[in-house]
């Protein structure tokens, strides 16, 4: 089978840092145009203003990889199954659950392909992670994630937005992460959110997590947007054989009592497109809500600080 064409919608700094050129080196997909409000073509392909005019003049490409912030995603979304196309979207999903809930269902009642995006979950050291938890349980997790925002979402004022996540658009990575490898279900017992005082969104999020189980595991959470330093994308957690499991560097690298047992690079990308041309091939879709469920539990539950305020 030859490649499947796919467009582009939304050309800043994760389409151009990671979609693209995944895409120009994938044997499943060909990059067919892209959508932009702003004009921005990729070499040669045609570029169009909305997606409307794509889908009128290529009626041929049958993808789209939906690579905006996620306040005007449900509409994109929307319009493009409503076009007939299968859709893979960036993350977070949605800003609600009840867009995330309305998409499943339309794309079930449109029987088109429908896959959400998750950054790690495809990474074997994650995997590896919850082969040893499901089998030793878990006593406790900490996880820290911290970056620069300046560095990771340079001038991009959407974050700072209702709707825009601040902190926690890079926190729900490791809460996708978190989700997965966890062998029982996990709830927000509290957090505290500190907000730039100019600002809409959190730039630090410290979470306490509750769960079911009768031992009462300690489980926790900080995200932070002013660590200048590196970043930290950690999540630490003691077994019930007592081991100390380490994933670090984004779900990439696993130690176990100080041990490496597993690194490896950044493949995230690859393998994202590669779940979709399976899932293409199936034609089943794809959407694990339980990330954004969980994020959306911490703004309900949340108590909010005002800190020093945000500039660029
Ligand atoms: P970005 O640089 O701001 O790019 C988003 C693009 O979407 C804009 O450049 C714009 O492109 C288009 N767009 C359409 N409607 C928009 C609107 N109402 N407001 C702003 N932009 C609009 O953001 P990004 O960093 O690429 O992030 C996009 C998505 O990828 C987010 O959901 C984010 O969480 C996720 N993500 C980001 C990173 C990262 O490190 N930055 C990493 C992983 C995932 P046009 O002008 O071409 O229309």
């Amino acid at each position: 089978m030859g490649k499947r064409k796919i467009a582009v919608i939304g050309v800043g700094k994760i389409a151009v840092d990671q979609h693209i050129p995944v895409i120009e080196a994938s044997d499943d997909f060909e990059l067919a145009a892209t959508v932009s409000t702003r004009g921005v073509a990729h070499g040669d392909l045609p570029v169009f203003k909305t997606p409307a005019e794509l889908y009128a003049a290529l009626p041929e490409v049958a993808l789209v990889s939906i690579c905006t912030p996620p306040g005007v995603r449900h509409a994109y979304v929307r319009e493009a199954l409503d076009a007939g196309k299968d859709v893979m979207m960036e993350k977070p999903p949605t800003t609600t659950i009840s867009e995330l809930d309305d998409l499943i269902a339309h794309a079930k009642r449109l029987d088109r392909v429908l896959y959400q995006t998750w950054h790690s979950q495809f990474n074997a050291a994650v995997d590896r992670t919850k082969a040893i938890l499901a089998q030793e349980g878990v006593v406790s997790a900490r996880i820290d994630w911290r970056e620069s925002v300046r560095k990771w979402h340079p001038g991009q004022d959407w974050v700072w937005e209702p709707g825009g996540f601040g902190v926690c658009d890079p926190g729900i990575n490791a809460l996708s992460i978190f989700t997965k490898v966890m062998p029982f279900p996990v709830f927000v017992e509290s957090a505290k959110l500190t907000f730039p005082a100019n600002r809409q969104t959190p730039v630090d999020v410290e979470i306490a997590f509750k769960s079911a189980q009768a031992h009462k595991p300690t489980l926790s959470a900080g995200f932070n947007w002013l660590e200048e330093s590196g970043e930290i994308w950690t999540i630490r957690f003691t077994t019930g054989a007592g081991k100390d499991v380490r994933l670090e560097n984004g779900g990439r690298k696993l130690t176990v009592d100080g041990e490496l047992v597993l690194e490896h690079g950044d493949a995230e990308y690859g393998a994202m497109y590669e779940r979709f041309a399976d899932l293409l091939e199936a034609r089943q879709s794809d959407v694990d809500a339980a990330p954004l469920r969980l994020m959306a539990d911490v703004f309900l539950l949340g108590a909010r600080e005002n800190g020093p305020e945000f500039e660029w």
